[in-house]
């Protein structure tokens, strides 16, 4: 798996914009690292092979992947350690679930040694852009995208594989107010919903607009066919803290199978947490708030890590979800994850790579 052997080319930038960067204030996606990893496919093959400048592509418009959304996206972080090496959290987990979605969108998967040593060579031509800063990470974009100058429908010919970077800080919002969503859809039985697809995104920001608008910070999605069943909290995976019990929704076709929420479950097995992984009803839930049973609610994903939820509406009635305490469960893994990310305790899960 050495990128020696992979001939990637090389291209180093003469003008570095490492020095323009605030690093202490770092705004999630807004600073983009020195670098980017490309990869095109063409005459069923990956070639052209090279970390170059980060900086414009050029494209026809009738770019199939503008017109018809076979485009797909990963979304992963780097961190420094005590001793300023960089490491990696699951990655090759990010390789599989890109390889997933791309065969669910008929696209060409991405070999191991593509993914893991473009990703390696970036990694270390932009170590400084990963922040020391405690909390701060690098965040990792890979994507892929059809690039056929071509706009009947069917399956691209040609795709672009890239890889980019951005330092992003502590995620110091306060706890969001979310909504039960009742009548749109994030996925149907069927549908893409288990994939990362652009498209998935594009139509959650209606409803979500809507919900804004209410004022609630985000949604969770329900099942398409009664909007009965909890699926997921925005871009997010859900988890309860219910009766002791950790409770979480089984991966399905419509939930995305979340690295975080992997993770977290693991890490409660390994401490012997009792875990769910089953159907969730809005209602059990909105009974569990009602009765007290319900310690916590939140979030999990790669940017947030975990984001306890503070109120929870249901059919226009706003429940307050319990705070979280600081020896809780989930005050634990978070700082637990974070730990084990950033290198200060040991891994027995063997997650976090060295660059
Ligand atoms: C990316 C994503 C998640 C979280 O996955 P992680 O691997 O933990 O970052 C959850 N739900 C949806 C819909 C997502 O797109």
């Amino acid at each position: 798996m050495t990128a020696d052997t992979l001939q990637i080319e090389i291209q180093q930038t003469t003008k570095s914009r490492l020095q323009e960067v605030d690093f202490d204030n770092l705004v999630f996606g807004k600073n983009i690292s020195d670098h980017m990893f490309v990869a095109e496919y063409r005459n069923g093959q990956w070639q052209d092979l090279r970390v170059v400048p980060y900086g414009d592509l050029s494209l026809s418009p009738a770019t199939a992947a503008l017109h018809y959304g076979q485009a797909i996206f990963e979304g992963m972080k780097a961190y420094r350690n005590d001793k300023g090496e960089v490491l990696t959290f699951r990655a090759i987990d990010n390789w599989a679930r890109l390889n997933k979605s791309a065969e669910r969108l008929c696209m060409p998967t991405i070999p191991e040694d593509i993914f893991m040593g473009g990703l390696t060579e970036l990694l270390r031509l932009d170590a400084g852009w990963v922040p020391a800063q405690d909390g701060c990470s690098l965040y990792i974009r890979p994507y892929m995208f059809a690039s056929d100058p071509y706009i009947g429908v069917k399956p691209s010919e040609s795709y672009y594989f890239i890889i980019f970077t951005s330092p992003v800080g502590t995620y110091y919002a306060k706890p969001p107010r979310v909504k039960v969503e009742t009548k749109y859809i994030r996925a149907a039985e069927g549908g893409v919903g288990g994939t990362k697809c652009a498209g998935n995104y594009a139509g959650s920001l209606y409803p979500a607009k809507l919900a804004q608008q209410e004022g609630y910070d985000q949604l969770i999605w329900t099942d398409a066919r009664e909007h009965a069943i909890i699926e997921e909290s925005g871009t997010m995976n859900i988890m309860f803290v219910l009766d002791g019990k950790l409770v979480t929704p089984k991966v399905s076709e419509t939930t995305l199978d979340g690295i975080t929420r992997k993770s977290i479950v693991a890490v409660a097995q390994h401490w012997g947490v009792p875990v769910e992984e089953r159907v969730i009803t809005v209602k059990e839930i909105i009974e569990a708030l009602k009765n007290g049973s319900l310690e916590a609610a939140f979030g999990a994903g790669t940017a947030v890590v975990i984001s306890p939820f503070a109120t929870i509406s249901y059919e226009g009635v706003d429940y307050t979800v319990p705070e979280v305490k600081p020896d809780s469960f989930v005050a634990k893994v978070k700082t637990y994850l974070t730990d084990l990310r950033t290198g200060k305790v040991e891994d027995p899960f063997g997650w976090t790579v060295k660059i």
